[in-house]
């Protein structure tokens, strides 16, 4: 059972490493065995996570980069697969809302300022999407390799405040299927594409919109518990079960789902 599972010496490229969910989805991987590249666009947040996965073994890169960089990511494959000798795992943590693209309660949809929206969508979207063809053109080559893109619970039904993320995201699940479907057909079975939709984890992120600067939840805090069926938030190291599950064997024909990693969020109608 364990073997299905083994993950040991496989590549995996994690964008967004330095923040909360892509720090522990690092940890995990290479907890698991795994070879590990780092990415992310703050210098500051990435040194750390480097320092802090080193201690689990020493195949670690660090490398500070936009994920917004097509060119600079397509040059990154190239030198990892020569140093490492292929890419098997890609992990789309880089995303997240923006402040200005999250409307105050105060705001309606008409208040929205068009570059934040541009923004959000950017980054949230392409975010992803640049690189999957960067990684993925590696992986289609080497005809084997795991995708898993990093969705969200605001892409079942509307959740108020955030409209460019959720627009974005909702074009992250549509991407993982389109691309799911795009590789098992033109490359074979051997590269899959699938993604997480987290439900509500405590990220850099999201922090203010969920806790009072004196800890207590805020309203919207509340009213996210009481449509979780499991009442609490996530903890951030469930979501690297799924992962691992997705990138290993034991997932050898699961392509193109969108798995909801929530505590019931999506389950629950809310009455
Ligand atoms: P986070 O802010 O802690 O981490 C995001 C990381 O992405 C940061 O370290 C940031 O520096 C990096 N990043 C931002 N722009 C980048 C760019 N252009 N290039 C490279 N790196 C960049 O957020 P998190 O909560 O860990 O979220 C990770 C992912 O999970 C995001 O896509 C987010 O939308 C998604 N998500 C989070 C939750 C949650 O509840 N926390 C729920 C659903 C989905």
């Amino acid at each position: 059972m364990e073997s299905m599972f083994n993950i040991k010496g496989k590549v995996a490229v994690v964008t967004g490493a330095g923040g909360v969910l892509g720090g522990s989805i690092s940890s995990s991987l290479m907890k698991a065995g795994a070879k590990l590249v780092a990415m992310d666009i703050r210098q500051e947040n990435l040194d750390n996570r480097v320092q802090e996965l080193k201690q689990i073994h020493e195949d670690v890169i660090g490398v500070a980069g936009n994920v917004l960089d097509l060119d600079n990511l397509k040059k990154l494959a190239v030198e990892i697969s020569e140093k490492w000798g292929s890419i098997d795992i890609l992990v789309n943590c880089a995303g997240g809302n923006i402040p200005g693209a999250t409307l105050t309660v105060d705001q309606t949809v008409f208040d929205m300022k068009i570059e934040d929206w541009e923004k959000v969508t950017d980054l949230n979207l392409n975010g992803t999407v640049y690189p999957c063809l960067a990684f993925g053109e590696v992986m289609a080559k080497q005809g084997k390799g795991s995708i898993i893109n990093i969705s969200s619970m605001a892409t079942y039904s509307a959740i108020t405040r955030v409209p460019g993320y959720s627009v974005a995201k909702t074009g992250v699940n549509i991407f993982t299927q389109w691309m799911a479907t795009e590789m098992a057909q033109k490359f074979g079975e051997g590269v899959r594409v699938n993604a997480i939709a987290p439900g509500f984890f405590i990220g850099d992120q999201n922090r203010a919109v969920l806790i009072n600067p004196d800890g207590s939840y805020t309203d919207r805090s509340i009213k996210v518990l009481a449509k979780t069926p499991m009442k609490r938030f996530g903890d951030i190291s469930e979501l690297n079960g799924a992962v691992q599950f997705l990138c290993s064997g034991a997932a050898s024909f699961i392509t193109g789902v969108i798995l909801p990693v929530d505590g019931g969020f999506t389950a629950f109608s809310g009455v």
